[in-house]
């Protein structure tokens, strides 16, 4: 039930919603959209997703706007990965308008879960595609399923847009640079968790990764992908294994607007000590912003926020696109979409 949520007090947990929603790829062909308030699913204990890690994902919101519209950011880029991460480990592409249909269908049903304007939440969606044929053998699967849920989500920041600290680790790699890195694979989240954990119990919101082959540049933060800012410049990692991010790519093209430059080049471990700024950025907090990195095997300390707060960049960057989001600043990229 929607009515009795604690709006401000929300987190980013999952609140059980009335649908998610279903279409089943079989012989060929996908099915029809099933909604249903069902929370589980059944399949073949030989399904590849569970085996052989045929399992991509999503992750995309949607706003209660200003106007008491709802708005969701950016949708087509999500399908767009989603099926570049089928590709990447040969699974059923979604179509397009399965994808926009399961969408509309799990936000409009789900409506009354959407956090007030005002309270900084949103609707968290998560589109999930798992083989679920059976197979021993290593091989992809027959059939699929695709489907979405979707869970109201507090502000990311329940203390205020503050710097975190990360550390930097060479111990552990997230992603090989010819390996699927740059997909939404459930797999590379599994290699990640150990240095993530570790991060954390050692008082780090996440690890950085190096670029695996040469360890010498910066990949990603965590599951986010990682900036800088110095001299006017936006500098983002360009590399193989990156996740493409559609709130990196959103805000190169705000940095541009608002007269940053912007580039997209090897980042080495030395020159973190030249950035004004520097964030962690996706879907789930717009931006993290960076204060400290920690060499966890040199132990040097990139001390990047001199004096605690965000730099004004990183702040302007995260109103801006917030602000898209909520329907308070002009959408001029034509971003949202309103789902009605
Ligand atoms: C999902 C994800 C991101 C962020 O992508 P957005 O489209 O901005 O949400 C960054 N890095 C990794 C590893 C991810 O899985």
């Amino acid at each position: 039930m929607s009515n009795n949520i604690d709006w401000k007090n929300l987190s980013f947990g999952y609140i059980k919603t009335d649908v998610n929603v279903r279409s089943y790829y079989r012989n060929g062909k996908w099915g029809q959209i099933e909604a249903t308030s069902s929370e589980e699913i059944t399949m073949h204990m030989a399904a590849t997703c569970l085996h052989y890690g045929q399992a991509a994902f999503e992750g995309m919101k949607a706003f209660m706007g200003k106007d008491g519209k709802i708005r969701l950011f950016r949708w087509r880029e999500n399908w767009k990965r989603l099926a570049s991460s089928s590709r990447g480990i040969l699974m059923a592409e979604v179509p397009e308008d399965i994808f926009k249909e399961a969408i509309d269908r799990v936000v409009l049903e789900n409506k009354h879960f959407i956090p007030p304007y005002g309270t900084g939440g949103s609707l968290y969606i998560r589109p999930l595609l798992i083989g679920t044929g059976a197979r021993v053998g290593v091989s992809p699967a027959d059939e699929y399923l695709f489907m979405v849920f979707v869970t109201p989500v507090g502000p990311y920041f329940k203390e205020g847009f503050k710097p975190v600290k990360m550390q930097l680790v060479r111990d552990y790699d997230r992603a090989a640079p010819l390996g699927t890195g740059n997909i939404k694979v459930g797999g590379n989240y599994a290699a990640s968790l150990r240095a993530g954990e570790r991060a954390k119990g050692e008082g780090f919101a996440a690890p950085i990764f190096l670029e695996a082959k040469e360890k010498k540049y910066i990949d990603e933060a965590g599951p986010a992908n990682f900036y800088g800012i110095k001299n006017n410049t936006y500098v983002t990692p360009e590399s193989a294994s990156i996740l493409p991010s559609i709130t990196n790519m959103s805000l190169r093209t705000l940095a541009e607007d608002l007269g940053l430059k912007v580039e997209r080049r090897h980042i080495t471990v030395e020159e973190l000590a030249t950035f004004e700024e520097a964030g962690a950025c996706g879907t789930a907090a717009v931006i993290s912003p960076i204060g400290e990195i920690h060499d966890r095997d040199t132990g040097d300390i990139y001390k990047i926020s001199k004096d605690g707060n965000p730099g004004p960049w990183s702040e302007k960057l995260f109103k801006t696109l917030q602000g898209i989001q909520y329907g308070e600043v002009e959408d001029k990229f034509n971003w949202c979409d309103i789902v009605e």
